[in-house]
């Protein structure tokens, strides 16, 4: 008898208790933008950046209404002009390029490796086509950030951090979003704590935060903030930056403050899910498994494999079998970009010149999410079912060419 799976692979877990009480106290106050405080009252807002800051080690934090928010903010405060070109990840979700274009920006796609880091070879060959990096984790994969932080250093380019996929997690003991000049988080619903919408921006440069607060829609309000630079900063920034409101509301925060205390122990157990899968596919004959260095401590709250150099159609076959049994499973190679996923050469508002390697990189790769909501048999189900299926293929496609 075949067994198939049966969960969803877009259910998370529901809200922590403590935050559904946290967001209650919130509406019956009423007071839900962050700068409508009465006397004396820290709002969940200004306690949320300051414990993420604390988190994460940063000296100042901005919470924000999105991550692709984040972002734009991270890129405008860097000085990034219309026209500007901008470095980025072609293997990265449609969010990122968005963010560079909506500051008028021109992304300059940078190839991703089959372990599904950016390509640090095709970026030493492109650093001086530009000043910025918008470097994506995606998928929480973490290139060598030593080295990409020198070579990016040694040209004077400057580091944004898309860290979507990567909050919790460090390369050598520092955290992802610590390494440039600016980290950006998501609080998307998919991601790795849940308001539905939302976002975090760190840093450490005292101006570059006042500029960001202003930007965010501050108006004149900044001494409200915690995790921010002292009211002198503002002095000039407050009269020359836009205000362009993407804050993040006091109920958004309420339900993160809880959720952040967890953070750590959540990504124990989407990485328990993870060994669980990997080892579950160890030798599938024409499988690969992405290989994850020593230095990196990733959140695997997604989980990634390659069939390189298959046929589309035979991996067409492996996504259909898989989804007979319940296994939902996601390609970057498909012809046209569906649900989440696309491809540097789907973004067509910022053209590319085609990148071979990377092409055949992501015409492989396989993408599932690992919702919490799944238990630890429930992923060796489910490698259970990708190893058989990708094992059938992978006969036929033997005997086919023999
Ligand atoms: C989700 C995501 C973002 C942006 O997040 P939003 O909050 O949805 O704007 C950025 N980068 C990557 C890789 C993402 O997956």
């Amino acid at each position: 008898m075949t067994e198939n799976f049966t969960g969803s692979f877009t259910q998370q877990e529901p809200i922590p208790a403590e935050a559904v009480a946290a967001a209650n106290a919130v509406m019956q106050h009423g007071r839900l933008h962050r700068y409508n405080t009465v006397e004396g009252e820290i709002p969940e807002t200004a306690l949320l950046e300051e414990e993420f800051a604390d988190y994460t080690g940063a000296k100042y934090c901005l919470a924000v209404a999105s991550g692709g928010y984040a972002m734009t903010t991270a890129l405008r405060a860097s000085g990034v002009q219309h026209g500007d070109k901008v470095l980025t990840n072609a293997f990265t979700l449609a969010p990122v390029p968005g963010a560079i274009a909506a500051v008028g920006g021109v992304p300059i796609y940078v190839g991703v490796t089959d372990d599904l880091v950016i390509d640090l070879d095709d970026l030493a060959g492109k650093l001086d086509q530009s000043k910025v990096l918008l470097l994506s984790h995606m998928r929480g994969h973490i290139c060598d950030m030593d080295r990409l932080m020198a070579m990016c250093n040694d040209a004077g380019v400057t580091v944004i951090e898309d860290c979507a996929h990567t909050m919790g997690a460090t390369w050598n003991g520092v955290p992802s979003g610590r390494w440039g000049r600016f980290g950006c988080y998501s609080t998307q619903t998919y991601k790795h704590i849940n308001s539905g919408e939302g976002g975090l921006l760190i840093c450490d440069g005292a101006e570059d935060m006042a500029r960001a607060i202003m930007l965010s829609g501050s108006y004149m309000l900044f001494e409200k903030h915690r995790a921010a630079p002292p009211p002198e900063t503002f002095a000039q920034i407050k009269y020359e930056t836009p205000n362009i409101s993407g804050r993040m509301d006091n109920l958004r925060a309420a339900i993160l403050r809880p959720q952040l205390r967890n953070l750590d122990d959540q990504g124990r157990k989407w990485n328990a899910r993870y060994k669980v899968m990997d080892n579950g596919l160890q030798d599938t004959p024409g499988l690969r498994l992405i290989n994850r260095p020593e230095q990196e401590y990733f959140v695997a709250s997604s989980f990634q494999f390659l069939l390189l150099d298959w046929r589309a159609q035979a991996v067409a076959d492996v996504l259909g079998r898989c989804k007979a049994r319940g296994v939902e499973l996601k390609w970057f190679g498909g012809a046209e970009p569906t649900g989440f996923t696309s491809r540097y050469d789907s973004w067509r508002y910022a053209p590319s010149t085609p990148m071979p390697a990377s092409d055949r990189v992501l015409a492989g790769v396989i993408d599932m999410r690992l919702p919490l909501t799944f238990s630890l048999d429930d992923c060796a189900q489910i490698a259970r079912i990708i190893r058989d299926e990708v094992s059938i293929v992978y006969q036929g496609m033997m005997v086919a060419a023999d």
